[in-house]
């Protein structure tokens, strides 16, 4: 969410999702107004904004702040309503609480976290001291930006929520989000993206070096791509970054994407890919991913994080019942099998030069 849209966020706006007629567990949707690119017909931007279509999906800590926000102010009013936030000497305020007021106040419970880590002797739960400076709302869609470029498929709930949302930003030019301007989440999300296949190439590149053998299909262009891709030593990222990041991007076939899930390299080419990526996309459904796919890369250490894996789930497989445990070892046995055809069929990168 742009941070207009959370300030626009009112009481009731995520109610406890309905069961559905089989049983099925929902989840919590919240419905809120957007504001960026909202007109009349006539072309005038409105400033009250309109309905989201699309719902926003909340994970479970989102719900938990919404429930002690809606504590706060009665129901209906604006969740962050100054009304109700601000201290005395802020009142007279209307609407919500602004731009700069909530930057203090992050600012103000980070001091409170580590005051109360530190009393509770918890001191692996402070928030360390930020590099970058202060942590504003601002930097919270780059930090959704990394979530989306870096974990396929992990924790956190993003597996499906952001997942998904990279297919439908990726889908540029069919969807309605992405026939809108460039910039914004798409150019902060292409520059994480390429510091993330950047960072992919910089390891491949290190695993040659230490003299890792390869495999897959497509090997061959991935060495090819690790040895062409520049390196980002610092996280310095001038303002027209973006645009080189999307070019970079739109390289089919030589940008490399790291899926730690499936333990394996996707040097993804959009002919190719067997996880069927949105006509124009340029990155992967790595949540998706289809073994024997043309665009696979392994790497020693991917074999050996196979065969960990592997033995991993044997040792699940050992205290499961019956059909789940057998179901669980034939899942560690393919991933064994994975591993072996790697090791059978790897080659050292000068042979794929
Ligand atoms: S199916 Fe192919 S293109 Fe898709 S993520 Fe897996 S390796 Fe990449």
């Amino acid at each position: 969410m742009r941070p207009q849209e959370v300030q626009g966020l009112r009481s009731g706006c995520c109610p406890e999702p309905q069961p559905t007629t089989d049983g099925a567990a929902t989840r919590h949707l919240i419905r809120s107004k957007h504001y960026k690119n909202v007109a009349d017909g006539d072309g005038n931007h409105i400033s009250a904004g309109e309905d989201r279509e699309v719902p926003w999906v909340a994970i479970t800590p989102v719900v938990h702040a919404i429930r002690v926000l809606e504590r706060m102010v009665p129901d209906g009013e604006l969740l962050l309503s100054a009304r109700h936030h601000a201290f005395a000497s802020q009142g007279g305020h209307h609407g919500a609480l602004k731009g700069g007021s909530l930057n203090d106040r992050i600012e103000r419970f980070v001091v409170w976290v580590n005051r109360e880590a530190t009393s509770l002797g918890l001191s692996r739960q402070t928030v360390p001291e930020d590099p970058h400076g202060a942590i504003g709302m601002s930097r919270f869609r780059r930090t959704l930006a990394w979530h989306i470029a870096r974990r396929p498929g992990g924790l956190v709930a993003l597996a499906i929520q952001y997942g998904h949302m990279r297919t439908v930003l990726d889908a540029r030019t069919s969807s309605g989000y992405g026939s809108r301007s460039r910039n914004g989440i798409h150019s902060v999300l292409d520059v994480e993206t390429a510091l993330a296949a950047a960072d992919t190439a910089a390891r491949l590149s290190d695993r040659m070096a230490s003299g890792e053998k390869i495999s897959g299909p497509a090997a061959r262009r991935a060495v090819a791509a690790a040895a062409t891709t520049p390196r980002f030593e610092g996280r310095i990222v001038p303002a027209k970054f973006a645009r080189k990041a999307a070019a970079f991007l739109a390289r089919d076939g030589v940008v490399l994407y790291d899926n730690p899930d499936a333990h394996l390299i996707c040097a993804f080419k959009h002919d190719n890919a067997l996880c069927e990526p949105e006509p124009g996309a340029t990155a992967p459904r790595q949540y998706a991913c289809q073994p024997g796919c043309g665009n696979t890369v392994r790497t020693d250490t991917h074999a050996r994080q196979l065969r960990t894996r592997a033995d991993e789930i044997d040792q699940l497989a050992a205290n499961s019942p019956g059909p789940l445990g057998k179901r669980l070892r034939a899942n560690a046995d393919r991933l064994r099998a994975t591993a072996d055809a790697h090791d059978t069929t790897a080659q050292p990168a000068k042979a794929l030069t």
